[in-house]
């Protein structure tokens, strides 16, 4: 057990041990949140403040309201702003946490640790020109993706709370501000180690490393040459990332280097959205004109970081620099075998493929075709698949599409499952409520314009199950028509 834990205060359950405040100062800035006028706790996540360890009752009431807007430090944290770097469409730069602040480490009764983190906490030494806050909209956006991708078992940093303000901040209109409680297994980032690598400092550098692997990937501390070990490791959970966000059609919408976890979470929902309308090249994005963040392009996105990450690790790879080229690219090289593995399985599972063929890779790419070629909704089209296995009701009315469907149940004839089996297998991997644009919105707007949670609560209780279909999900079901020209804003 942490030594540290007699500093739990009984009543809230905060037991911090704060591991990234002891690395080497070039990676953070001793700081604390920016008081805020009028706090007011806006949405609290009781299940996961009791997964924590923490006590639900008594953080609902003022004390969490104070904590979670950077009023008031609780006890055995340190707080600090995180210093890193990172390609934003391709371009280095110099970033760091411009408006979040670390409380630190919280150890929960099991062991386990996870970073407490608010965002929107005020400005700190990375805020450049903004103004270190957020706005309420795009902090209830996160609260309600993050938790519905936990809820779908995608790994994801978690929501804890939301706090408004009471303080506007300015965009393009004077907006009402607020801060998120985000929790993660860390907030290092391929960005944080190019930060360390551009120091040239080889011993932040191997600081970095040896707190990374040992937090993250300790199995591989005993390694013949851990750097290659851990760039295979963190290819491996980036494969598996990005091929669970393909099959539930989720596009992060800006996978710079600064917003991918070393720990394989999905982290920083800004822009990102899920697609209605099964489309390789769909972007919403108002700051990806080029569509480099598109769907289609997440999983040779994720490879391009991850070659920025390989070159960060070449000085802890070999003493030779060729040596250590050759060792990077061969782990760059697994991604693309790792991504096809993990999607894969992941199609057999939404198709009721519980066998392996040769041909199955044909036959799921032969679907895509049909849904990309007659505009079908990707979450619906697997729904509608699902409910034909047992009724044997036709899906597509489209006669190539008519056919794939028939060469799909003659695949299922040639596996020993029943029917019944099929379904049970799709209904557990195809999600009936997922947030949807024009769900989020309409939710987001009665938040904002009119302070009524009510349709963000519901939206929240659909999505926290979103394998059932049951009456929390019925509302949610079928798509509402498309938001013509719909984009998304990057979360500020
Ligand atoms: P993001 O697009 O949220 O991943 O943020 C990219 C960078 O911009 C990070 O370094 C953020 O800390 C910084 N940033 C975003 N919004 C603000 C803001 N309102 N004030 C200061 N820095 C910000
Ligand atoms: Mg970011």
């Amino acid at each position: 057990m942490n030594p540290r834990s007699t500093k739990a205060t009984p009543r809230t359950g905060w037991n911090f041990d704060n591991s990234y405040a002891r690395l080497p100062g070039a990676l953070h800035v001793r700081m604390s949140p920016e008081p805020v006028r009028a706090p007011r706790l806006v949405l609290f996540n009781r299940p996961l403040a009791g997964d924590l360890g923490l006590d639900p009752e008594t953080l609902a009431g003022e004390q969490g309201t104070a904590v979670f807007a950077g009023n008031r430090i609780p006890a055995g944290a340190e707080p600090l702003a995180q210093a890193y770097a990172g390609h934003q469409f391709g371009h280095f730069t110099m970033l760091g946490d411009g408006r979040a602040i670390l409380l630190g480490e919280h150890v929960t009764p099991a062991g386990e640790r996870f970073d407490i983190q608010l965002k929107g906490a005020g400005q700190t030494a990375f805020s450049r020109m903004g103004d270190g806050r957020a706005a309420l909209g795009p902090m209830l956006r996160e609260y309600l993706v993050s938790e519905a991708m936990h809820a779908l078992g995608i790994p994801t940093t978690r929501s804890l709370a939301v706090a408004s303000t009471g303080e506007s901040v300015y965009r393009e209109d004077a907006l009402p501000g607020a801060i998120l409680t985000r929790v993660a297994a860390s907030h290092i980032r391929v960005g944080t180690f190019q930060y360390a690598a551009s120091l040239g400092d080889r011993q932040v550098l191997q600081a970095l490393f040896d707190h990374t692997l040992h937090r993250h990937y300790p199995e591989l501390a005993t390694a013949a040459n851990p750097a290659a070990a851990l760039l295979r490791a963190v290819v491996e959970r980036q494969a598996s990332l990005v091929a669970q966000w393909q099959l539930v059609g989720f596009i992060h919408g800006v996978m710079n280097t600064d917003n991918m976890s070393l720990c394989g979470e999905t982290i920083d929902y800004g822009p990102c959205a899920f697609m209605d309308a099964y489309a390789q090249d769909t972007v919403f994005s108002s700051i990806d004109q080029h569509g480099r963040y598109a769907y289609g392009n997440q999983p040779y996105m994720a490879q391009w970081n991850l070659a920025r990450f390989a070159e960060t690790l070449l000085p802890l790879l070999h003493a030779e620099e060729e040596q250590a080229i050759a060792l990077a690219e061969e782990s760059l090289l697994s991604f693309a075998d790792a991504f096809q593995r993990f999607w894969l399985s992941g199609m057999r599972g939404k198709l009721g493929l519980f066998t392996r063929e040769d041909g199955d890779l044909e036959l799921v790419q032969e679907l895509l075709a049909c849904m990309q070629a007659i505009h079908a909704d990707y979450t619906i089209t697997f729904r509608d698949l699902t409910a034909s296995v047992l009724a044997d009701s036709p899906v597509f009315q489209d006669a190539a599409c008519a056919q794939w469907h028939t060469r799909w149940q003659a695949r299922l004839a040639r596996q020993p499952q029943s029917g019944e089996d099929v379904r049970r297998l799709m209904q557990e991997r195809n999600p009936v409520a997922i947030p949807r644009n024009a769900f989020v919105e309409e939710a987001l707007r009665a938040a904002v314009e009119n302070g009524d949670y009510a349709p963000v609560e519901r939206l929240l209780m659909a999505v926290s199950r979103p394998y059932e279909d049951g009456p929390d999900q019925a509302a949610y079901r079928t798509p509402p028509p498309p938001i013509a020209g719909y984009k998304t804003f990057c979360g500020t």
